[in-house]
């Protein structure tokens, strides 16, 4: 059978609230056009992110009911503690909120200033973190990686070259870790190779450096492998996964992405030392080591969704679901970032709307239009999140003008998907009356969050 379907069934179900153009009209204007405004009941389709937004399974429901609350030791800290090791390997396993707390954690110990942390590229959150140490961060990404319309098998990759140059211009004493990002969520969700961590793992290792992976979409990562990389189509994604995280020295995740949960995450280290420290940190800021700022109900629900994850029939569903969003788009001239990422698609603004300059945001006329018109909720990457002004008040604008649609795992159906596709491309049809638009109020810090806006009519 060539149809690939939804490998679940659905046993509970949350009705979608339908609105008319004008009621979302209405909605925009209360807003300031900001989408992060919108009331996420007034969304028919939420594609705003993926992080925390899955459907859990009734295997994780039931978890829920099995969790352990006890404060110290409880039966669900060890359960989830096997399974991550099972997974990846490593000896120490400390729970955490949320991926930006394993990165505080981690940074708070071995950032500091006078460190630099390389990285495929950084995530926000991740930056945020090293700077906020005083330490800095930095990108090697290839050059394959930041061209938007290049195809390639795997564009995550880091930069071996760089790497090596970047090595030896800092010194190695400079460099506390070197992380990779799996997948590539900064680069469009977009894979590393096996051979790329087992060669940035050889120059880190020649000059004595830690790796480790930023690991919240290790499934869907490993999973690109399988279909992509030489040599790894008999392999089980499992053994895929185990083999990725043999090259490492650690990793911080976010269980809110690949462990299919609401809230979660987790920092893993071989070091001992490391460990103690790390440990020490998470007693002031998260709780005590066996449950890190989470329930014990959460560290059973990661633990069955970090096996669920590995599912190849659910991968198999995940990542052809999002390609076909963006094959369907891009047979109707949409142009997006290629080749399509493990969980999101990305509309490159800056050609869907080439009328609107840089200055009037791209990225935020087509993301409000896909509200007004359909209801769907994408986020702005561009010149609202990233652009500036320098000294002299000259814009600067953002690499790249996208929207990016993220798909929640096993929220929404194909019919649902078919949905986005026709409202994108109705959009696309009528691209030529969209309107920039200009900030009206803005916040000096994270601006997209909470600027508003007005179109330039
Ligand atoms: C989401 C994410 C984080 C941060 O995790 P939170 O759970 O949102 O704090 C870090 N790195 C990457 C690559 C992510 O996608």
């Amino acid at each position: 059978m060539k149809t690939i379907i939804e490998p679940f069934k659905i046993k509970s179900v949350e009705p979608i609230k339908f609105t008319t153009v004008a009621e979302r009209e209405e909605i925009l204007r209360q807003g300031g056009y900001n989408i992060f405004m919108v009331p996420a009941e007034d969304v028919v389709i939420d594609l705003l992110t993926d992080s925390g937004t899955s459907a859990m399974s009734a295997d994780q429901w039931a978890g829920i009911m099995r969790g352990d609350e006890s404060y110290a030791g409880a039966r669900s800290f060890y359960r989830f503690q096997d399974k991550v090791r099972e997974l990846t390997g490593l000896k120490h396993i400390i729970p955490v909120h949320q991926g930006r707390a394993a990165e505080r954690i981690l940074f708070a110990i071995a950032g500091g200033p006078g460190k630099v942390v390389p990285n495929n590229a950084h995530f926000d959150t991740t930056r945020a973190n090293i700077e906020f140490s005083g330490a800095q961060a930095v990108d090697l990404p290839t050059a394959v990686g930041v061209d938007p319309d290049a195809m390639d098998d795997f564009k995550g990759n880091i930069n071996i070259p760089a790497l090596r140059e970047f090595i030896e211009k800092t010194g190695a004493e400079n460099i506390p870790l070197c992380m990779i990002t799996i997948t590539n969520n900064s680069g469009g969700g977009q894979p590393v190779s096996m051979q790329n961590i087992r060669e940035a793992k050889e120059v880190c290792k020649e000059h004595g450096i830690p790796l480790f992976f930023d690991a919240c979409r290790f499934a869907e990562n490993a999973y690109f492998i399988k279909l992509r990389e030489p040599g790894y189509a008999d392999r089980s994604v499992k053994s895929i996964v185990r083999e990725m995280f043999s090259h490492v020295d650690g990793a911080t995740m976010s269980a809110k992405k690949d462990a299919i949960v609401n809230i979660g995450g987790f920092i893993a280290i071989n070091d001992d030392e490391l460990a103690l420290k790390a440990r020490n940190m998470l007693i002031i800021t998260e709780g005590f080591p066996t449950y890190g700022g989470l329930a014990g109900r959460d560290l059973e629900a990661i633990a069955i969704g970090l096996e669920e994850v590995l599912d190849e029939h659910y991968l198999q569903y995940r990542i052809r679901s999002t390609a076909y969003l963006g094959e369907k788009i891009v047979a109707a001239g949409v142009p997006i970032l290629q080749p399509p990422g493990g969980h999101a698609i990305y509309i490159n603004a800056k050609k869907f709307v080439p009328h609107v300059p840089p200055e009037r945001f791209p990225g935020q006329s087509v993301t409000v239009e896909l509200y007004r018109h359909g209801g769907i909720r994408g986020c702005e990457i561009g010149s609202v999140m990233f652009g500036r002004r320098d000294k002299e008040g000259k814009f600067i604008p953002a690499a790249m003008e996208l929207v990016r649609l993220a798909i929640p795992r096993r929220v929404y159906t194909q019919s649902h998907i078919d949905y986005v596709v026709e409202a994108i491309i109705e959009v696309y049809r009528n691209r030529d009356k969209l309107p920039g638009y200009r900030i009206i109020e803005e916040p000096p810090l994270l601006r997209h969050f909470t600027a508003k806006f007005e179109p330039i009519v």
